[in-house]
């Protein structure tokens, strides 16, 4: 693969050389070729994304505040009001996992939905959101003790989703006191913690009362660590950091390119990624680098078409036909909220380190077909889980409130401002097509882009440049991968004479002046897409960014060119088929409601 070794001669070479070059006394070590945007300096305009995180934003403020605090407060021996939220949230006497996952880690995704209250307060400057972030990390403060984690399955999971609850807490929604409160609650956790990080082999072969104590993710903490630590809770989080890298049984392997995934827990490896890329990111360490992009690398190339991966939650072997077997076996075909948050972050750290455009293809893939698709949260903790690629599947909320997906939705929706730009000092890249607002401060001054679109419903993208002064940096767009011929690219009506190209960023620079209109138009061909080399007769129709389902109740069998002939239906997120057998319709997956769905059709000679 060209573009992975691109990466390693770059982790091998120029960006460690520039490590050593130009160290910046407290900033991040490693040069960076692209920053995301603040939370408030994007605002999302009316579409499907803005929706969604409204809704998810209400749903997180109508909790009841006295039942997330619950599980703490029963612990610390205080009063404990209000209800349970139950499923994984509660203790319960009966503790009997895997049978049944009630009382399975006790206030597990209390310090997520700190977190994503965090940051829509960030996004929408809302007070109420902020007054609730604070009135839950005082009713937090008190509950800490140790004893909370005895006789806990997953002590570092849970405290790994208080640490980025109170980080977010003080550096997004002003709770001033919040590092102090990180830093009894890491106090708390550390006897609890093992002395490095444990692979879930590693975890069984302890003494252990219940199966449960062997999943727990301590791998997946230095991420947040290292982000205490920069963002001032003190010096032992970089060291902690430090010493809970998976480095032997993980990262080493990866840096090599020794795929190491294969039948390992899917999200929680994802997510260790980060972990890697924030070691790379603040101690400069270019094996991390490494690990991380083949990592990534390893885990698109086993991907389905909709850009999840992992069913069953578990890596499959290249070769073996794993992906397709799934689609008559199961319907845990991709833990949606939880995997689209670690793939989402995953790829924007890759694509701000590197430049590469192409991570910013593999998150709108994520994005369209599976998180934007999500049954939204209810706020008793009923949550989306499981995205279904069974050849019957449908779209359906877990049995067990307050499970893991609970707690990343509000984070990666939050999320999508940050993920939709990042700039450098000469440049702002525009990585996803939404209708969405950027405001650019660029020293003193601020350059305003819009963009209008009903993409990836149509072609067309506009972005209006607003600025007060002329101004001259570039403006970089995402041409994907995928994009065909017919893709052009005018300012203010002039087409530029070149076609861009297909995979990287295209860069405008220009001086720019009040008023200026970029319009772009992405091209995109359908395309079948086999669900692995083992089952090259199971296909999907994916157009653009869009893997198409089709919708039930009954499903026909195809030939290659019925399905080359699907075809959008007006503008509206329908495309149709009809063959000798009938008329078929495909939704993507974020118009499926009730319906039954198909991914993959079966195709016949
Ligand atoms: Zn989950």
């Amino acid at each position: 693969m060209e573009t992975r070794r691109t990466v390693l001669q770059l982790a091998g070479s120029t960006l460690a050389a520039g490590l050593m070059a130009d160290p910046v006394a407290g900033a991040p070590h490693a040069p960076v070729a692209l920053t995301p945007a603040s939370y408030g300096d994007v605002t999302l305009l009316d579409g499907p994304m803005l929706e969604q995180f409204r809704r998810q934003h209400d749903t997180l403020m109508a909790m009841d505040e006295d039942a997330l605090l619950k599980p703490f407060r029963q612990r610390a021996g205080l009063a404990a009001p209000g209800p349970d939220l139950g499923g994984w949230y509660n203790w319960v006497r009966k503790y009997n996992i895997p049978a049944d996952f009630r009382g399975f880690i006790p206030g597990h995704c209390f310090g997520q939905y700190v977190s994503a209250l965090s940051r829509a307060h960030a996004v929408t400057g809302d007070r109420a959101t902020a007054e609730k972030v604070a009135r839950l990390v005082a009713g937090f403060a008190p509950t800490i003790t140790a004893k909370f984690y005895d006789d806990y399955a997953l002590p570092a999971y849970t405290f790994d989703k208080i640490n980025i609850g109170l980080l977010d807490a003080y550096s997004f929604a002003g709770v001033s006191n919040a590092l102090d409160v990180l830093n009894r609650a890491t106090d708390a956790a550390l006897p609890h913690l093992p002395e490095k990080a444990l692979t879930r082999p590693e975890m069984a072969a302890r003494p252990h009362p219940n199966v449960a104590f062997g999943w727990d993710e301590s791998y997946t903490l230095p991420e947040n660590l290292y982000l205490a630590w920069k963002r001032g809770a003190g010096d032992r989080y970089r060291a902690l950091a430090r010493r809970f890298l998976l480095d032997q049984a993980y990262f080493a392997p990866l840096a090599r390119g020794d795929n190491v995934l294969p039948g390992k827990h899917a999200y929680s490896h994802m997510n260790a990624l980060s972990s890697a890329m924030q070691a790379y990111i603040t101690d400069g360490s270019a094996m991390h680098l490494g690990a991380a992009a083949n990592g990534f690398d390893l885990i698109v190339a086993q991907s389905f078409a909709t850009g999840g991966w992992g069913p069953n939650e578990a890596f499959v072997a290249p070769g073996s036909g794993a992906l397709g077997d799934s689609l008559d076996t199961t319907h845990a075909s991709f833990e949606t909220p939880c995997g689209s948050y670690g793939h989402f972050k995953a790829a924007r750290y890759l694509m701000s380190v590197t430049g590469e455009s192409r991570f910013g293809d593999s998150m709108e893939r994520v994005l369209y077909n599976a998180i934007l698709g999500a049954l939204p949260m209810k706020s008793d903790g009923t949550a989306f889980y499981y995205s279904d690629y069974n050849n019957i599947g449908a779209k359906f909320y877990h049995e067990y409130h307050c499970t893991c997906c609970s707690g990343t939705i509000g984070q990666v929706v939050a999320d999508y401002g940050i993920s939709a730009y990042l700039t450098r000092p000469d440049a702002v890249a525009i990585n996803l097509y939404a209708p969405s607002q950027f405001t650019w401060k660029r020293g003193g001054r601020t350059v305003t882009l819009r963009q209008t679109t009903q993409y990836p419903l149509a072609p067309d993208i506009e972005i209006a440049v607003a600025t007060p002064h002329e101004e001259t940096f570039a403006v970089m767009l995402r041409i994907p991968a995928w994009a065909g011929a017919g893709t052009r690219i005018a300012v203010n009506g002039r087409r530029f004479a070149d076609g861009p190209q297909p995979g990287k960023f295209f860069a405008i620079r220009r001086t720019w002046r009040n008023g200026d209109r970029i319009a772009l138009t992405l091209e995109a061909p359908l395309r079948l897409e086999a669900v692995d080399d083992k089952h090259p007769g199971h296909l999907a129709v994916v157009q653009g960014p869009l893997a198409l389902f089709a919708v039930g109740p009954r499903f026909l069998p195809f030939h290659r060119d019925e399905l080359m002939a699907v075809k959008q239906a007006s503008s509206g997120p329908e495309w149709r088929v009809t063959t000798p057998e009938g008329a078929q319709t495909f939704k993507p997956f974020f118009a499926v409601a009730q319906e039954s769905t198909r991914l993959y059709q079966a195709t016949v000679g």
